[in-house]
């Protein structure tokens, strides 16, 4: 089965605040969008790794990436999340079967996650990475509690989400059809009527969105570090 990866990473990074585009900020020393491309090279079953980037930072994103194996030329996005998934989507060959798409602002997940999630889309055609949520969900208005969600059977959808490229096109352009932004691509896939499988993931797959998350994803990877050092040490 042919298998390609999008990496989304053309996003402005807004809530940042910083001058970069989100994916190209610093993760101890190093580009979001590579720690996140490496990640999914660690999976040999992704046969393409293809960067969406924003369109001003094309060359500086084709020189990051360049003489990484599997790795493609990076593509342009769009204005927004969806506009750049079809970019990406676009750049594919029609052979490719499945499509894993993933967000570069989630620089930490782990190859064995993606290796998972790929693995249940290859059985039922849709899977996602998530996690259940630990918090109590309340709807907020205007400063107030306007409602407390039921928490049990909620969780929190990560990427990679993984698809058969068939339906994910056709989900694409049922949303574009319906005028439809969906802030995932498996919401699209699910307006089909589609089940998508959930995989269970790792809470430390967070989402780079908030200044604090940074420092976050640096402790984290210290941590991994410290953790990987320990194991190769003499007993
Ligand atoms: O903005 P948000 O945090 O939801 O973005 C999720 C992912 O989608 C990020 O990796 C971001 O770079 C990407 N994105 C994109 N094109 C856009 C907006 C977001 O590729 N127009």
């Amino acid at each position: 089965m042919r298998i390609a990866a999008l990496v989304l990473a053309a996003g402005r990074g807004e809530r940042l605040g910083a001058r970069l585009p989100k994916a190209l900020l610093a993760l101890a020393g190093r580009p979001l969008l590579l720690h996140a491309i490496e990640a999914l090279g660690a999976c040999a079953e992704l046969e393409a790794i293809v960067p969406v980037v924003p369109s001003a930072e094309l060359a500086r994103c084709a020189e990051l990436v360049r003489d990484r194996p599997r790795v493609w030329a990076p593509v342009a996005g769009g204005a927004e999340r969806q506009d750049s998934m079809r970019a990406g989507l676009a750049a594919l060959p029609p052979d490719v079967e499945l499509v894993a798409v993933h967000d570069a602002a989630r620089p930490l997940v782990r190859p064995g996650d993606v290796s998972a999630v790929v693995a249940a889309a290859r059985d039922h055609g849709a899977a996602l990475l998530a996690v259940p949520l630990r918090d109590t969900l309340k709807r907020v208005r205007d400063g107030q509690v306007a409602e407390t969600l039921p928490r049990v059977a909620c969780w929190a959808a990560q990427t990679p989400q993984v698809f058969r490229a068939d339906w994910l096109r056709e989900a694409l352009a049922k949303a574009e059809a319906d005028g439809f932004q969906g802030t995932d691509d498996a919401q699209l896939v699910e307006r089909l009527g589609i089940a998508v499988r959930v995989v269970e993931g790792d809470p430390r797959n967070l989402k780079i969105t908030w200044p604090e998350d940074l420092e976050i994803a640096e402790a984290l990877l210290a941590q991994q570090a410290r953790r990987r050092t320990q194991e190769a040490a003499p007993r």
